[in-house]
């Protein structure tokens, strides 16, 4: 078998991949996303294909059936609760995981047969405030540009963006075109300073919401020195006056040093070809929905859209959040960018489908979804491929919620998850690699994920099950679906039928792909119209989807930055690490990628660490309103004063004291609906435990403690433990946490100090080794992690420091050669001063590139070595 061509299923980038059964993942040179690039997370994919934790049969209540009792339970619950309290008594909650087939299919049962809106998606908490900025400003959810726009630019701001880390590929791309024309200029606009800013010419330390304010600053400027292209508005946009007066009067740059608002204006204005990027930091904000129109009136008043590098830009999170949005998988949308409040569009709709009730008004969005649940709106419940306990605002409400709900389904590759634990039924799907179907990344790109591995146990693709439940619920001819490439023609076919309203979103050319063409079909760019050719960029000669084809600028007056933070808190701000997606249901099994960032953190500046009386490797207890979070502290002046930083990643599985969700306030943006996921006020303190541990061992390590973070490891796991109440004996603590039995145990222990370690041996193998001690342990963790399993002698593993045929490595900075902190200090320190020169001596940075601004951040931060002759 030849390698595959398929998608990459982690973020919006989309990049092609070549995929074979037991071989590494490599990038597909031919894909026009990424050009044979990959990211740490692409690169490690092969490693996260293994059955290990699969949910492999349908599971009732904890018991294994088969699908025929599943789908009828299933079908039958849904029946009676819309018969008994109507169709709103139900949800669906989606995610941007799934493919368009599949997001197509359950959209058409909920809105179209069911008879209510109540689908949404995990998208939701990720680019909501673009599609409602987008439809505000242009008419519809339309990206204008493309990738290549990053390149051809001359100036490229990047708004709430840590691009670096979350969508690697393209900040590969970018740093590349930067490299090759020196005279690009890269701003970068985010209260922290993050890897992204290892290529900024400058970096603006925005105040939280403070973006809007910016950008009415920015417009007013634009007014100032004459650069509003009146032959552009005056035949395409409405509502320039009105903008220009609200800006002028909410033009806040509160916070930000003049001079980086004056170079801010200069960069913007002294150019054209300008792309403004725009992410999370723009969209999880309770003014998400203004701060992306006053990006885009920025754009429209200067005519900026649509041509050769210039344009905005939403970055979005997942790899299908786009290919949701099209199949109209929110509960605010109708299939294909049509409106669900136009009736004319439902009735266009309900005829297409032959549907029996279609939805006349909005559902309910993620958050209203859950606050439905607890309150006992929603009789049944089903979850599709997504982790709403965990990644949900006011997560540990959620989960109280999906419990009062009297019937609950999960259809999920993995059995064990923090929301699988709260649902009556599991449904196995079919994950990736397995399933075939499309999906269409940032810049509208429909590539095809198809299948390398075959389909374990009874696992079944979603469009399959979701159309099985159809089909029982008495739909038998709508959900008679025989493969993926039949209801791919008929979603690109009612694409026609949106065009006819004048919808942007036009593939009806696809619509006759026979199956042959459909598996062969090559990554397209929509729009593809049926008959002729169709611009691939949006907006240079108007043409927006308002009544009269005009754009709308929008007055926005949110601009000063909100109070968010009281005396004596912080602005708690989540978000990603660069080796880990989501809720690591699949990036936690690689080794490698949990050696980058191994446990939870809260980043904080060191004036504000003094003030809440807490150091570097303490632990600290997150506080708000709504929850709590233990979590290690790194203190660094990359933090913005008043504000934390913490990654979302870790779930009940991993680390159930590093959730951070449950801290986060489910404040959502009135217009879209999005959670305000970066603004909650939190209090911190030191959590005063009796003993801090590290743990390593050969098997799955699962501490009962008040803190503890686990993560897989190249021999094993390894675990970071806290707990408040001291041993009776530290042998059988170090069992206990690492789950070993048998073997021999060497125990050093000094009970005046605190201090004890403890080494299992099983006759000459290292079988795990313990750490206490009353404060945060030393031991070189790398070193210690690469003894388990080999022959060494307890006394070496109690140590806990590196021999000196193994130097310590410290925490992996490039996953791909397995390329350590302390190897780069190290090489650092003989004088190598370059990202290249690291690469030549040590392969650092020298496959996917996606550690290359940490390993610049490592150059720059080193002292200079002294020359000879100073
Ligand atoms: Fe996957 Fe990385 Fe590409 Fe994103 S940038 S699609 S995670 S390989």
């Amino acid at each position: 078998m030849t390698k595959v061509k398929t998608t990459c299923p982690y973020c919006g980038v989309g990049c092609g991949v070549l995929a074979k059964a037991g071989h590494a993942v490599t990038g597909d040179p031919a894909h026009p996303a990424n050009f044979g690039r990959l990211c740490s997370k692409g690169a490690a994919l092969g490693d996260t294909v293994s059955l290990e934790g699969r949910l492999l049969a349908p599971m009732v209540d904890g018991v294994e059936t088969d699908w025929d009792a599943a789908l009828g339970l299933v079908a039958s619950k849904f029946k009676k609760a819309v018969e008994e309290y109507g169709p709103d008594s139900v949800a669906f909650y989606v995610s941007g995981q799934l493919l368009t087939e599949d997001y197509y299919v359950a959209n058409k049962l909920m809105k179209g047969f069911i008879g209510s809106a109540n689908i949404d998606t995990n998208s939701r908490l990720c680019m909501a405030s673009s599609v409602a900025g987008h439809k505000r400003a242009f008419g519809a959810d339309t990206v204008p540009g493309q990738y290549e726009d990053f390149e051809l630019a001359d100036v490229v701001l990047l708004v709430g963006s840590n691009l670096a880390w979350c969508h690697p590929v393209l900040f590969q791309r970018l740093a590349a075109a930067k490299s090759a024309r020196p005279e690009m200029k890269v701003v970068v606009i985010d209260p922290r300073r993050t890897a992204t800013s290892q290529i900024a010419d400058l970096h603006i330390p925005i105040r939280p919401d403070g973006d809007s304010g910016l950008f009415n600053r920015l417009l007013v400027e634009l007014e100032v020195r004459g650069l509003i292209d009146a032959s552009y508005t005056d035949a395409h946009v409405q509502g320039l006056e009105a903008a220009l007066e609200a800006a002028r009067a909410n033009q806040s740059t509160q916070g930000l040093a003049a001079q980086d608002v004056a170079a801010f204006l200069d960069l913007w204005c002294g150019v054209e070809k300008v792309v403004t990027l725009y992410s999370q930091g723009v969209n999880q904000s309770g003014i998400g929905t203004d701060k992306v129109n006053a990006i885009l009136n920025c754009h429209l008043a200067t005519g900026r859209i649509g041509r050769p590098g210039m344009g905005p830009f939403s970055m979005t999170g997942q790899p299908n959040a786009m290919g949701g949005r099209e199949v109209g998988g929110l509960a605010n949308m109708l299939a294909c960018h049509l409106d669900l409040e136009n009736a004319d569009h439902r009735h266009a709709v309900q005829s297409f489908w032959d549907a029996p009730r279609m939805a006349d008004a909005q559902g309910l969005k993620a958050v209203d979804l859950f606050q439905a649940c607890a309150d006992g709106r929603i009789k049944a419940l089903w979850v599709m491929s997504t982790n709403p306990v965990v990644s949900m605002p006011n997560a540990d409400a959620v989960s109280a919620a999906i419990r009062t709900v009297p019937f609950t389904v999960s259809s999920d590759i993995i059995k064990e998850t923090d929301t699988n634990r709260c649902v009556n039924v599991l449904l196995p799907a079919s994950g990736w690699g397995e399933k075939s179907g499309t999906v269409t990344n940032s810049e509208r790109r429909i590539s095809r994920q198809r299948p390398f591995l075959p389909v374990p146990g009874l696992a079944r693709p979603d469009w399959a099950i979701i159309a099985d439940v159809g089909r029982r619920m008495g739909w038998t001819q709508a959900f008679d679906y025989q493969s993926e490439a039949e209801i791919f023609r008929e979603h690109a076919c009612l694409s026609g039928l949106a065009a006819q309203f004048g919808k942007d979103f036009d593939i009806s050319g696809l619509a006759d792909l026979d199956d042959e063409a459909y598996a062969a079909l090559r990554p397209t760019l929509w729009p593809v119209p049926k008959n002729g050719s169709a611009d691939i960029r949006f907006f240079a000669n108007g043409g927006f989807y308002h009544a009269g084809r005009r754009a709308r600028m929008l007055p926005i007056s949110t601009s000063a930055p909100e109070q968010l933070a009281r005396a004596g808190t912080l602005t708690f701000n989540t978000g990603r690490v660069r080796d880990q997606w989501h809720t690591m249901t699949r990036t936690g099994r690689a080794a490698k990628l949990g050696a980058h960032m191994a446990e939870p953190y809260l980043e904080i500046h060191p004036q504000d660490a003094e003030a809440f009386e807490v150091t570097d490797a303490d632990l600290a207890l997150v506080e708000s309103a709504y929850g709590s979070a233990v979590l290690r502290v790194l203190i660094s002046e990359k933090a913005q004063r008043g504000s934390a930083f913490a990654p979302m990643h870790w779930t009940g599985e991993t680390s159930a004291s590093g959730r951070i969700n449950p801290v986060v306030a489910p404040k959502i943006d009135p217009v879209s609906g999005q959670p305000a996921s970066k603004h909650t006020p939190v209090t911190i303190r030191r959590f005063k435990a009796a003993w801090y541990g590290f743990a390593a061992g050969v098997g799955r390590i699962s501490p009962v403690a008040d803190y503890a973070a686990i993560a897989r490891s190249a021999t094993g796991w390894r675990a970071e433990i806290a707990n408040r109440a001291a041993p009776t004996d530290w042998e059988d603590e170090a069992r206990r946490v690492l789950g070993i039995t048998s073997g021999e145990a060497t125990v050093y222990a000094d009970p005046g100090r605190g201090v004890a370690r403890v080494a299992i041996c099983e006759g000459d193998t290292l079988l795990g080794v313990f750490f206490a001690a009353p404060e945060p342990v030393r031991v070189a963790r790398s070193a210690v992690v690469d003894l388990v399993g080999q022959n060494v002698a307890a006394a070496q593993a109690l140590a806990g420091v590196p021999g000196l045929d193994r130097p310590q490595r410290g925490a992996i900075v490039c996953a791909c050669f397995d390329v350590g902190v302390e190897d780069i200090r190290r090489a650092i320190a003989t004088g190598v001063q370059t990202v290249d020169a690291l690469g030549a001596c040590l392969q650092a940075g020298t496959n996917c590139g996606s550690c290359r601004p940490e390993l610049a951040e490592l150059i720059a931060a080193a002292p200079r070595p002294r020359l000879a002759a100073e």
